[in-house]
């Protein structure tokens, strides 16, 4: 559903102001011309109290309002057949089933499709459905507008920090996929935390959206992975999380990268302030109140860390952590512009995979996917965010009538990116 981008927040403060106080809390869709109710923000309980309280209907109509979104695929109200007629009319009216316009989408070979969501405030955030053969459907989603972290392999990090995205921001982008893959028959099986942003730097937003996607979206806590790079303190919070709270919490996966120190700290700056060892052992921590294993990712960049000495390091230190059960997923580096390195040849790659083995540490070289459309972390955020600077610059120079050079120069950015 596309949304016209119009009242800011502020302007709506006099209407909320306006509404009875025993209405359920109302997720306001801040960027329509007339600012509505975004159901994808509701839990059910809040959906159910939204439908008896604010449109006087019995609470099974919620129960119906509820199949028609999450296990039919349905969002035009219209459609909603078993509902009564003025109430589907005032649903068209005053609600909407989500925020976040498409701003781009491009489909790879693979069939892997890539979108750029425009949030409320006009930030932009990636999201990325990847289908296999084998029928699974995983989305992977965005915690954070950029990030903080700087990894300088990524284009997110390359593009710095913007803001956290709220619990509903980040359980739309898995509900569109969810809600559009019912509407076709198939159903969302797979959800990674690995677009933009950090997710345990915000944290309560990304464990209260997972608890949405198990809950509402029916995807299994096995089924969905959590990636840091290795925030240490929250590491352990999760660890004590799950226990405390009794449900099951999504996989955990750490980006690794290097196993030395010096080396790690060269391309992520976190290394800085949790290093390899601390990592560990919150790791270690992790693996002995959960009893799960971690999974360890790795970006193959080709003569900087794909080395048989770097990944025997790897291999002993894994193997020195008492009770860790883990595994390392090896993916060929997705290249950026921002960054000097190339993805490591397949062979190479195997013997990187052998030299773990030897060390009892399991590893499996991931397929890359949707590389013909910059499927990888930021990077179509990073292409738009350059479509509009140069887009801004070729107005400025327009305008200023500045030397035809120089315009070009700014149409050939953005045909660089494009
Ligand atoms: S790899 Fe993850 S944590 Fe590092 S800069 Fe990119 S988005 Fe942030």
């Amino acid at each position: 559903m596309v949304l016209a981008r119009s009242a800011s927040l502020r302007s709506l403060l006099p209407l909320l102001a306006t509404l009875p106080r025993r209405r359920p809390p109302v997720r306001l869709c801040a960027s329509s011309p007339s600012p509505k109710h975004n159901l994808l923000g509701l839990s059910e309980p809040e959906l159910t109290a939204l439908v008896v309280d604010n449109y006087n209907q019995p609470k099974f109509r919620a129960k119906q309002l509820h199949e028609w979104m999450y296990e039919k695929g349905v969002t035009d109200f219209d459609a909603m057949a078993n509902l009564p007629k003025n109430f589907r009319a005032q649903l068209s009216a005053e609600a909407a089933c989500g925020t976040m316009e498409i701003s781009h989408e491009r489909v790879s070979g693979d069939g892997t499709r890539k979108r750029l969501w425009r949030c409320d405030d006009g930030a932009l955030i990636e999201s990325v459905l990847m289908p296999y053969n084998d029928g699974r459907r995983t989305a992977c989603i965005s915690s954070q507008v950029g990030c903080a972290m700087g990894c300088t392999f990524c284009a997110t990090g390359q593009m710095g920090f913007g803001r956290d995205l709220s619990e509903g921001e980040i359980f739309e982008q898995a509900a569109r996929f969810a809600l559009e893959l019912q509407a076709e028959g198939e159903r969302l099986s797979n959800v990674v935390f690995m677009g933009m942003g950090e997710p345990f730097r915000n944290y309560d937003a990304v464990i209260g959206a997972a608890r949405r996607i198990m809950g509402e979206l029916g995807v299994g806590a096995r089924h969905i992975t959590i990636s840091t790079v290795g925030i240490v303190p929250n590491i352990k919070r999760y660890a004590d999380e799950e226990r405390s709270g009794g449900q099951p919490l999504p996989e955990l996966a750490i980006s690794l990268h290097q196993s030395d120190d010096a080396s790690r700290s060269a391309i992520m700056p976190v290394n800085r302030k949790h290093d390899i060892d601390e990592l560990l052992e919150a790791c270690a921590y992790y693996g002995s109140k959960t009893g799960r294993r971690i999974s360890f990712e790795w970006a193959l960049i080709a003569g900087q860390n794909d080395d048989v000495p770097t990944a025997r390091r790897l291999g002993e230190r894994l193997a020195a952590v008492r009770g860790l059960k883990c595994h390392v997923n090896l993916i060929p580096l997705n290249p950026t512009s921002g960054f000097d390195g190339a993805p490591t040849s397949l062979p190479q790659a195997a013997q990187f995979v052998d030299e773990l083995a030897r060390h009892k540490v399991p590893a499996t070289v991931r397929v890359r996917r949707g590389i013909d459309i910059e499927a990888g972390c930021g990077q179509l955020a990073e292409a738009a965010s350059k479509e509009v600077a140069a887009g801004r610059l070729e107005a400025r120079r327009t305008r200023t009538k500045l030397p035809e050079n120089l315009r070009v120069k700014g149409r050939r950015a953005v045909e660089g990116q494009t």
